[in-house]
């Protein structure tokens, strides 16, 4: 079997040949936990989950090392426990366990190692000496800076110049610097922000260093996949790749490096001034975890997605459809076509089209291996009060029976205003809420 992705550093589609096809080792870059995961936060977890199912098809199960950080040290952190007052391990550890929770609902593996930041300082730290030792990062007024122009083909992976990345916003001018480009392996911290003792006293790491240190502990210091959002390709990646190249004196942190587009809502760009930012927790209350996972699969990883109510309506109607062609009892097991879709370049879309042509185990276990489960209840029915809907429809069924139409009509009106569709069939009368 062939595996192609596209891959951000060479501009291509290539074939992908693993360094050790027992060990075959993927690292993405998880959430800094200060807020509800949104459902553009969704999307990275949903698309490497998926890869991560398909190279444990390839490669076996026991071969896959799938690691995926949480960032728990962030300023975004310090400022959200402050505005609440709580504690920043408070507010870690309510959002780590809601992102948890809200992933699991997505149908989302769980990686081999979750490491969290805070648990790997020591590892920051001594990556920090070495890059010092090795002439690539300097100590100014209690910081480290990683000096960008100590290396030569820095910028490789978002392909920008050195005016370009001047240019950016997201460059800090700062007076302790060497060159505007240089940017912070280490920062002090005083008052409430979080901090540990180090050689540059005592501070907190930069955001970036965690990724390098993090990924080298648990892949090594070259490894197969690295995985994000398009929006970390620069300065994040750029910066985690002159890290770790520098450090350990290699000409790759990653062999392919792989990036999901944007999610934007109903044609707009999500955002808290729009009100248009939905989170998966929200999501969740109206439609089904299920549901979610096939709307983001339904475009290929790479293109834009617009997530709008009617693309969740004709995803909610085509698991519907599926569900009722199998069942779920069977082992999870990929039908080759849709090996064969998401192996090139995880074409999701051309998956879902092989789904359709396919019935019976070759459905149910191909949905259950891609991290479907078979349930479609409608979360909305949860606050249905069941009883008194099935007393409704016995009293209507009585009414049709006794041919007291205007009775049977009152009945139905009286459960459309609760909301509940009746549905008249063989088997008798069903219902089911209003969408
Ligand atoms: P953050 O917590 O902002 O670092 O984001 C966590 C992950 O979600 C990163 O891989 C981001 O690239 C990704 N991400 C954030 N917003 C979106 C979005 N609107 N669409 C797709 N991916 C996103
Ligand atoms: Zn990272």
């Amino acid at each position: 079997m062939t595996l192609k992705f596209y891959n951000t550093l060479t501009r291509q589609k290539q074939t992908f040949e693993p360094i050790d096809e027992k060990n075959v080792r993927m690292y993405v870059c998880g959430p800094t936990v200060y807020d509800y995961a949104h459902i553009g936060n969704a999307r990275p977890i949903i698309v490497f989950d998926v890869l991560f199912r398909l190279l444990r098809h390839v490669y076996g199960k026991d071969h896959v090392t799938y690691v995926r950080n949480i960032t728990d040290v962030d300023d975004k952190i310090n400022a959200r426990a402050e505005k609440e007052g709580l504690s920043i391990a408070q507010v870690t550890a309510r959002t780590t366990e809601q992102f948890h929770k809200d992933i699991k609902a997505l149908g989302v593996l769980e990686p081999t190692v979750e490491p969290r930041a805070t648990d790997h300082i020591k590892e920051m730290i001594e990556m920090n000496k070495t890059l010092i030792e090795k002439g690539h990062a300097y100590e100014a007024e209690g910081h480290v800076l990683f000096s960008v122009p100590s290396m030569k083909d820095y910028g490789r992976l978002s392909n920008r110049t050195l005016d370009e990345m001047i240019a950016g916003a997201r460059i800090e001018v700062a007076s302790y610097k060497k060159d505007p480009t240089d940017f912070v392996l280490w920062k002090p911290s005083s008052g409430n922000e979080p901090g540990w003792q180090s050689p540059w006293g005592y501070g907190r790491p930069g955001w970036h260093i965690e990724c390098s240190a993090m990924s080298e502990k648990y892949l090594g210091k070259t490894f197969d996949i690295h995985g994000g959002g398009i929006d970390l390709t620069f300065p994040h990646h750029e910066n985690e790749i002159a890290q770790s190249r520098c450090a350990h004196n290699t000409d790759k942190m990653a062999n392919l490096w792989m990036h999901n587009g944007f999610l934007q809502v109903e044609g707009e760009k999500m955002s808290k001034s729009l009100g248009n930012f939905i989170t998966i927790n929200e999501l969740l209350e109206k439609w089904p975890g299920d549901v979610l996972r096939l709307n983001m699969l339904r475009t290929q990883y790479r293109q834009p997605i617009d997530w709008t109510e009617k693309g969740l309506q004709e995803s909610y109607d085509a698991l519907k459809t599926w569900y009722s062609r199998c069942d779920f009892g069977v082992a999870d097991k990929l039908d080759e076509t849709v090996v064969e879709a998401l192996s090139d370049d995880l074409n999701t879309p051309k998956m879902i089209a092989a789904l359709h042509q396919l019935k019976g185990d070759a459905l149910a276990g191909s949905l259950k291996a891609i991290g479907f489960t078979g349930k479609l209840e409608d979360p909305r029915t949860a606050s249905f009060d069941e009883a008194a809907i099935q007393t409704l429809i016995t009293a209507r069924n009585q009414a049709r029976a006794d041919k007291n139409w205007t009775e049977s009509d009152r009945v139905r009106d009286e459960l459309d205003a609760m909301g509940v569709v009746l549905k008249d069939g063989p088997e008798g009368t069903t219902w089911e809420a209003k969408r």
